[in-house]
């Protein structure tokens, strides 16, 4: 992964050649036209003119359109929060009956959406873990209208094999949607048969908890596309005709519209900023989080981590993960009065549910995000009783693993 190509990318999309250096924030609910034929043009398919600021803004537009060719999609959609682009996405594409195949270990709230959300909608998940190929390949039939994962499991931490995915969506003819969250410019989930990448911006991305946010990216459609079948057909034909390249992204225009899901323009700002170095922030991360999950190893602590040999994806982690996983590491403490005990010492943690911070985050799992999850579910999603999740920040890793032994007692 050369980073620093990505930085002369980035900071070339995200600068104005003329006018306002910084990008201007829009604050404004609508957009005036000028004239009738203009008015006309943006209510008929016109994606790059904002038209009402519930289908985005100008400060949206400008982080769509670096995202967009970030990722090598067609168009992009800013939305309120990462969770509002999962459900953009899948509601776009998925509607009363259809099945949807959820593979990984899931953050929280995307397990809950498809879990509860999506049967009360009518919508069946079945879940999977990421290597569970055949599981998955069975499970497929006439009503299956996505395959979902994530690029790394949080807090399993288990890496998943997107080109084996990705290819049996293609082969399948079934859309796939990843959520790339903690790997974005390391995984570029298009290359291996995603049709729509989602990130959580409010993580590494915006990279310091300064706003909540969300982008779905878009792929363009090919000639004899996968989606020119009778799975799609109702859903796609009305936008195949006049706009065959970017007929996914307009399928999930209406969503946007009439769910309320867009992105504001403060948060879209704020993003941008954060972007703009992304590339140096993983870098350091990168390099810090082998440290202390070494470090920490070599110490004695039950810690996990891709990078780690005996992690059962560390081949991945070294090859196609070109050794990124993002900044989590989990420990398993004994039980949670050591894992409270354990985070109440640090000096260093700061106890949130975030992750991806400039700052390192920990929290107890079973007994937060996860408290309300039966105990099948839990170990599906593989949170034990002393589970902490870690997401290393910016600080010197060295500091960090000093910190957690003397936590330790
Ligand atoms: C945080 C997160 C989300 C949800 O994002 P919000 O911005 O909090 O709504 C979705 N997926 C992953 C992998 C996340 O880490």
């Amino acid at each position: 992964m050369n980073l620093n190509k990505f930085y002369t990318k980035i900071i070339n999309l995200t600068s104005n050649k003329k006018g306002p250096v910084s990008t201007p924030i829009v604050n404004s609910a609508s957009f005036a036209y000028g004239d009738s034929a203009t008015a006309v043009e943006r209510f008929s398919g016109d994606l790059q003119n904002p038209q009402y600021a519930r289908m985005g803004n100008p400060t949206n537009i400008k982080l769509e359109k670096a995202m967009t060719t970030i990722e090598g999609g067609i168009q992009a959609f800013c939305t309120s929060s990462g969770m509002a682009s999962v459900s953009m996405a899948v509601l776009s594409l998925a509607i009363a009956g259809d099945e949807i195949i959820v593979v990984g270990g899931l953050f929280g709230g995307t397990y809950s959406f498809f879990k509860n959300f999506c049967s009360r909608c009518g919508i069946k998940s079945h879940f999977f873990e990421a290597d569970d190929f055949d599981g998955i390949k069975t499970a497929i039939n006439d009503k299956t209208k996505i395959i979902f994962c994530e690029s790394v499991g949080n807090p399993n931490l288990k890496l998943t094999n997107l080109p084996i995915l990705g290819k049996i969506a293609t082969e399948n003819k079934i859309a796939f949607i990843v959520d790339n969250t903690v790997t974005p410019l390391s995984i570029k989930p298009i290359d291996f048969g995603a049709d729509i990448v989602i990130y959580s911006t409010t993580k590494i991305i915006a990279g310091n908890t300064s706003a909540l946010g969300g982008i779905a990216v878009f792929r363009q459609l090919q000639e004899n596309d996968k989606f020119y079948t009778k799975r799609y057909k109702e859903i796609l034909e009305p936008f195949l005709k006049e706009h065959p390249k970017d007929a996914l992204a307009r399928i999930a225009r209406p969503i946007l519209r009439d769910i309320g899901f867009a992105g504001n323009a403060m948060s879209s700002y704020l993003t941008l900023l954060g972007l703009e170095t992304l590339p140096l922030r993983l870098d350091r991360i990168k390099t810090s989080s082998n440290v202390v999950a070494k470090e920490l190893q070599k110490h004695g602590f039950n810690v996990r981590h891709p990078s780690l040999q005996n992690h059962e994806n560390n081949d991945l982690f070294n090859s196609l993960y070109n050794g990124y996983s993002g900044s989590l590491l989990t420990i398993d403490f004994e039980n949670n009065k050591e894992a409270f005990d354990f985070l109440d010492k640090c000096s260093l943690i700061t106890i949130t549910a975030n992750i991806c911070d400039a700052r390192t985050l920990g929290l107890h799992m079973k007994s937060t995000i996860y408290k309300d999850y039966d105990e099948k579910t839990r170990k599906f999603l593989g949170i034990t009783d002393g589970l902490v999740r870690i997401s290393i920040g910016l600080e010197d890793p060295m500091d960090i693993v000093n910190d957690f032994i003397q936590a330790r007692g």
